[in-house]
């Protein structure tokens, strides 16, 4: 069922699943977020067999995940690249206000440095005392 993540960066062999190396890079609280993707992407691919989905990079960038793929399917299915686009769009958008160290949602963004997510629990354990904007 994880097959549909795919990663074609130089670094890293393709089709690796959601768990292996390849995602180890990522957060451990933004996990999660790839599973439900990838869940999106299996249900994508019920829709139309000859779907494929690759991502090119996988990245956190200002305090978010960002995602860059392409994808290709056979059938005339106009809807499917607009559900595509709001399900890569949701992972980067959630992932942005998700805790970066445990997945609850987060309330919090440090400053400077890596910028990040963190709930307040996270926030207390490792920044305790740092500048950051709060996450509404
Ligand atoms: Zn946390």
């Amino acid at each position: 069922m994880n097959e549909m993540l795919k990663v074609t960066d130089n670094s890293v062999e393709p089709w690796r699943e959601i768990g292996s190396d390849w995602a180890e890079g990522l957060p451990a609280g933004w996990q999660g977020i790839l599973k439900q993707l990838n869940t999106g992407l299996v249900i994508l691919k019920r829709r139309d067999p000859e779907f494929q989905f690759e991502i090119g990079q996988l990245k956190e960038k200002f305090g978010a995940l960002r995602i860059y793929y392409s994808f290709s399917h056979k059938t005339d299915d106009t809807k499917l690249k607009d559900l595509l686009s709001s399900l890569v769009d949701w992972a980067e958008w959630i992932s942005a206000h998700t805790c970066n160290v445990c997945g609850e949602i987060a309330t919090k963004q440090s400053r400077g440095g890596w910028v990040a997510p963190w709930c307040d629990k996270c926030w207390e354990e490792n920044r305790s005392g740092e500048n950051y904007t709060k996450l509404g």
